[in-house]
């Protein structure tokens, strides 16, 4: 477990300095709106990634918790080879044999009756956007043009113009304007702010459970539990964007089921396509995805009977509760490996399960991360000077301890 171990012949293709030529090129013809560290990937296998040189490095981050699973799951690939062989896309106007199979287990998984199939985060939240506005017009009978919705501060939602509408953070919204209307702020983890802005137009409340991009952001005990019975109250939706907390991370299958709480739409993305492709969902009652008729939403690639043959596996994976129970053991390992972190590095330290932010004192996370990558380990900052570490849920107990390791060698470096 170093970071300059070379590996066998599914590597083979390594060739000393090559990440330098493939990252010029890159630099050269794609945007620049990502500062990726400056390593290039070939080849992964469980929590492990290879370099295009060889090199070896443990996946801390593991895709923003895309690849829960880790790298190349057996069982996910196998799902996926199985279906490349049958049928991959068809598209909405026909139905395929694997939407319906993957659309029950999924609801079933999620406490609910259905979901809507889309591709990447931004489209489930833009969907639950679009349910919730139309259940608000039709069901609520919000006046037309009024509806409004509830997010928090520091919230993270995606990249369409409408996600980062609500975003407070400049670099996601200076230069984008104007904003779409229709959406309020209020801190996170403010309940009563929460209640004093809700009226007779707010139609839902849409929320990270754990802020994820904010640094791991985790609200005080009894505030999920509030959001819900506000919600309730006040005849409001209770949007639960778990695409990053969800499917596994913190120990249980949704950040919201520690306070026993079930909003009425889960918000459904990374995880959902087992690493391998984008799969995304809105999952609801029967009764509130109803609002939704022919021609009203949609999407060409959602429940593409590829994505679904993967999306049936994951559920099936965490329908047993093993990847739930390995984060929640593991995270008890991590919480106590990051305690011993030196106290004049880091100023504080946020863990649920497999999950931690990581605020660090005296230097940038980007430049803590380069000296990470150097040591074989791969994590990312996120706001100048947090480090989030996410590793695949079927990371051992010896490797997470040997990270952690690193990381305090590099910060007392
Ligand atoms: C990643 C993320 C999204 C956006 O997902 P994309 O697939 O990148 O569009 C939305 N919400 C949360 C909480 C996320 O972490």
């Amino acid at each position: 477990m170093t970071g300059t171990a070379t590996v066998g012949a599914d590597t083979d293709t390594s060739v000393p300095g090559a990440s330098a030529a493939a990252i010029a090129e890159v630099e050269a013809h794609t945007a620049a709106n990502y500062h990726p560290l400056p390593v290039v990937l070939a080849h992964g296998e469980g929590a492990w990634v290879t370099d295009v040189e060889g090199n070896r490095y443990l996946d801390m981050l593991a895709g923003y918790s895309a690849l829960n699973f880790g790298h190349r799951h057996p069982r996910l690939v196998a799902a996926a080879e199985r279906q490349l062989g049958r049928l991959t896309l068809t598209g909405r106007a026909f139905h395929n044999d694997q939407l319906g199979t993957f659309a029950r287990e999924l609801s079933v998984l999620c406490g609910m009756d259905a979901i809507l199939p889309m591709n990447t985060g931004a489209e489930a939240v833009e969907t639950a956007l679009k349910l919730a506005r139309k259940w608000g017009y039709e069901v609520k009978g919000v006046p037309a043009g009024r509806a409004k919705v509830i997010t928090f501060s520091g919230n993270f939602h995606g990249r369409t113009i409408t996600i980062v509408s609500f975003s407070d953070d400049p670099a996601a919204t200076r230069g984008f304007g104007p904003p779409t209307p229709g959406f309020v702020s209020v801190p996170y983890g403010d309940a009563a702010a929460l209640d004093a802005a809700i009226d007779d137009d707010t139609v839902a409340v849409l929320l990270e459970p754990i802020q994820g991009e904010a640094g791991v952001i985790i609200p005080s005990d009894g505030f999920l539990a509030a959001v819900r019975r506000l919600c309730t109250e006040r005849n409001v939706l209770m949007l639960a964007d778990e695409i990053q907390s969800g499917l596994g991370r913190t120990g249980e299958t949704f950040a919201c089921d520690r306070e026993r709480v079930r909003p009425d739409a889960y918000v459904l993305g990374k995880a959902l396509g087992g690493g391998i492709l984008p799969v995304s969902a809105v999952v609801a009652s029967a009764e509130l995805m109803g609002v939704f008729r022919p021609g009203q939403h949609g999407s060409t690639f959602g429940g593409n009977p590829l994505a679904c043959a993967v999306g049936i596996e994951v559920v099936r994976m965490l329908g047993t509760g093993e990847f739930q129970a390995r984060a929640r053991e593991l995270g008890v390992v991590l919480a106590d490996l990051l305690a011993g972190l030196p106290r004049d590095r880091v100023s504080a330290v946020r863990t649920r399960g497999l999950w931690a932010g990581i605020d660090v004192m005296g230097r940038t996370g980007r430049d803590v991360c380069e000296g990470l990558m150097r040591r074989g380990v791969l994590a990312k900052d996120t706001h100048g000077s947090t480090i989030r570490l996410a590793p695949p849920l079927v990371i051992e107990r010896a490797e997470l301890e040997w990270a952690v390791g690193q990381l305090r060698e590099e910060l007392g470096a």
